[in-house]
Order: structure tokens, then sequence, then C-alpha cells
């Protein structure tokens, strides 16, 4: 059976491949995903019989568009917009809108193809899907961000809607974006449909304790792994990449828990504090100033800036969390983290680390939490928020805050009954994928060929 799974696997990629040229990105998704879930295939044939593979790895739809708008200066600009909505299998298609100037089709469909795993293992009704812009709102104003962002949901809303799809915030979308999607949806459609969109502030429909979700989730999760294993986050040394709304509240979280982080970045550079980051100050730099991280150290001086962001992982440090974007960490970045003694990986980004980079973290016996599992809390507490839409009414930040760390704890033990099931109970690589797959899988035989 392995040797007619193992085959299954490798024909369904080379037709993929085929399908998707030059999407690298996509690719790479695909790949770890498909080489985990050949036990499953082995070990039940009924999923190779009902090709599921080579299904799921098709997104149902893909639309781009075209998206105008006019800068400050009177000039009309283009930029290209994407929805790609991936699965459908087991709720509304669910997942973020990234605004980036690396955005292309190759970025969206990964996203969106982790997306279908990642919301499945949540355990709530969420189908997959991404979308965004190559728009960079680095250096914009507000007035632009607004005026592009209108002209992205004067597209958008033909296909969205809150049984069919339900977008949120990602890399360059945040509260503002989302505020200004939120109006022009509601403007064009002329009525309140409060779950159309999720990561909306409290006053106007928003779920108390989204904006701290994913940050929080994903140190949830690794406390969940050093707890197995008799250990936590007290006393430890974290380094944290990024700081946008996943680290700043992963940042938060491992303070919370007694640790002390001691990096965080930008895509331009990193600071080192070895007496520990003031978060207020990060906090303030790029929430409300939105300005470079490099500032921070005008203010501490105590602290240190380097230029390049894959300096940061030759930090010795006992927890490092990734929370920037996709490759951030490759297998030197991998090996160096090894060999200065790193005890547990969180991924709070999407795909963080390259295939090679999880091998090296595997192999060498790190605790290991990959991004579909461990950053997973972010689109639980939108699921949750499209419950309180639902139900129009909303529940305390102590009681979201509650509910997400039981969803975190139950996707930890999914996966490690998954990992275990199939004789590796450390790769929770594996375990994550199985469990997000199994779910989808079976609803997609139940509901037939569509
Ligand atoms: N962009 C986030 C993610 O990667 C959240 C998506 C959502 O809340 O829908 O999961």
């Amino acid at each position: 059976e392995l040797q007619a799974a193992k085959k299954y696997v490798e024909e369904v990629y080379e037709a993929v491949k085929k399908r998707n040229p030059h999407e690298q990105e996509f690719l790479q998704a695909a790949k770890e995903v498909f080489d985990s879930l050949i036990p499953i295939f082995a070990k039940y044939p009924q999923y190779i019989e009902h090709n599921i593979l080579e299904r799921i790895s098709e997104p149902e739809r893909m639309i781009t568009f075209r998206v105008p708008w006019v800068d400050d200066q009177g000039n009309v600009q283009v930029n290209r917009g994407f929805r790609v909505q991936f699965s459908s299998s087991i709720g509304p298609y669910k997942g973020g809108l990234r605004f980036h100037p690396s955005v292309n089709a190759s970025i969206i469909k990964f996203l969106g193809f982790e997306q279908v795993f990642k919301n499945s293992l949540t355990g709530l009704p969420i189908g997959g899907g991404k979308g965004g812009s190559d728009f960079d709102p680095k250096g914009k104003s507000d007035g632009e961000v607004m005026r592009f962002t209108q002209s992205f949901m004067s597209e958008l809303y033909r296909h969205i809607g809150q049984d069919t799809d339900v977008p949120a915030g990602d890399i360059g979308v945040g509260a503002r974006e989302i505020g200004y999607l939120f109006g022009q949806y509601k403007k064009i459609r002329g009525g309140y449909e409060a779950g159309i969109l999720t990561g909306k502030a409290p006053i106007y429909g928003g779920s108390p304790a989204r904006p701290e979700a994913t940050g929080y989730g994903t140190v949830y999760f690794v406390e969940e792994m050093l707890a197995d294993k008799g250990l936590g986050f007290k006393d430890h040394t974290v380094v944290v990449s990024g700081s946008g709304n996943v680290s700043i509240y992963a940042i938060e979280k491992a303070y919370q828990l007694g640790a002390k982080v001691i990096a965080c970045s930008d895509s331009n550079g990193y600071i080192y504090d070895p007496s520990g980051i003031k978060l207020d100050t990060v906090k303030r730099l790029k929430e409300i100033e939105r300005r470079r991280i490099s500032d921070y150290v005008l203010e501490h001086p105590e602290a240190e800036y380097y230029e390049g962001c894959t300096g940061i992982w030759s930090i010795p440090c006992d927890i490092a969390l990734p929370c920037a974007t996709q490759n951030e960490i490759d297998e030197v970045a991998a090996k160096t983290l090894v060999e200065n003694g790193v005890k547990a990986i969180g991924e709070g980004a999407n795909m963080p680390s390259t295939l090679e980079a999880i091998d090296v973290f595997l192999e060498n016996k790190v605790l290991f939490g990959p991004a579909k599992a461990a950053n997973a809390g972010g689109v639980a507490v939108s699921a949750l928020e499209m419950s309180q839409n639902s139900m129009r009414m909303s529940w305390t930040f102590e009681e979201v805050d509650e509910k997400l760390q039981t969803i975190m704890k139950n996707i930890y033990q999914n996966s490690k009954v998954a990992a275990e099931e199939f004789g590796q109970p450390d790769n929770l690589v594996m375990g994550a994928n199985i469990a997000g797959f199994i779910k989808v899988a079976d609803a997609m035989i139940a509901q037939g060929v569509i």
C-alpha cells in the first residue's frame, strides 16, 4: 500500500506542477502537505479512489481583477487584486487579504491552500480562501489607502458574502483597511451585513481579542508543546521576528508567561535588546506612528539595530517565533538556531520555514509548531466573530480568550494524536496536515464529485 500511496502522491504532484508552472510558493506548500499525507493514502485507499488530493489542490475558483485608484498627486495608478476561493467543503471560504508588493497568484494560492487545512484544524465550520493585492501600503497616505481600498472592494463585493466568502486581514491589512473595506461594502450593498468581514473594530461588530488572537494563539500552542516535555516559557529567552499584529501579541503573551523577549524586526532590519524588548515602544512606533523599527534605538540606546532580516536568527534563544513572512528561516538559519540550542519553534507567520529548514528542526528533535496549527488562533477567533455577528451579540474579552485557549489545546492534541497514529509522535507537521486533511476529505466524499 505504501508504494501505491507514494506513486499516487508523486503523480498528483507532477500534475499540479504541470498545471502551475513557476508557482514556487504554491508548489512548496503543496509539497509539504503531499509528502506528509502518504501514510494516510496507504491506510485509507478511499482517498485515492476519490482522487481527493488532485481535487483539493485545484482551487474551486481564482479571481483576478483590476484595481485603479488616484494617488495624492492626481496620477491614476493600477494594481492587481486577487481572491482565491479554494475550498468550501466544510464552510464558507474564509481567509485574509494581503496587501504587499510581493503578492501574485503563487503567493495567494499558497496562502489559500494552507488556509484550507488550518481552518479545518480549528474545528470550526470554515472553508479556505485568501486574497489581496500587489499594492504597497508603505509610505502611502491615509487618503491613498482609503481610495485604493474602496476601489478594491468595488470589485470584490460581488464575490463575497457572509454565507459564501468572508475575508479578513493579513500582512498590510489591519483595522484601518478593514474599516474602509467594510464601509465601502455597506455603501454598495445598502445594508448592514456585519458578518461580511472579520477583524472589525469591536465598536461596529468586531470580536474582542481578535487583534490578539494570532499572536496569543501561537504562544498558547508553543506552551502546549513545551508542557508536554515538562517545560514552559518562564525564564526562557524568546526571539520574535516581525513587529506587526502577530508579533506584537506574541511578545505580549510571552512576557505574561514569564519569558524575556530579546529581539524583533521589520522588513528593513532587527533590534536586539538584551535587557528585554520594551513592548510599549514597539506598539507605539508600529501601530500608531507607522514608523520603522530602527527608531527603537533612538529611545533605547542600550539596544542595537542591524540591517537585514535573516541575522535575527543568529541570536541565541530558547524559543523562536517567526512571525514575519514566508521563507524567512532557511536551512542555514535553522542550523544556526539548532547550534545555539533552540528548544522550540512556533510559526506565527504562514510558511516561515523552508522545507529544508523544517527538516533541520525535525531531525534535531526541536519542538516544531507548524504554521497551520500554531497560527490558527487568528482565523479561529475570526470564526467566533462570525458567530457573534450571526447572534447579534458579543462575548467578553475573557470569554473569547478562554475559547481561544481551548481551541489551541485541541489543535495541539488532534495534531499529536494524528502524528502518533502514524508512528511519528513528534512530527506535528505531519500530524497537523493529516488532522486538517481528513475532515475536508471526508466532507468532499460525502458531497460527491462537484
Ligand atoms: N490572515 C490570517 C491567517 O493567515 C487570518 C485569516 C482570517 O482571520 O480569516 O490565518
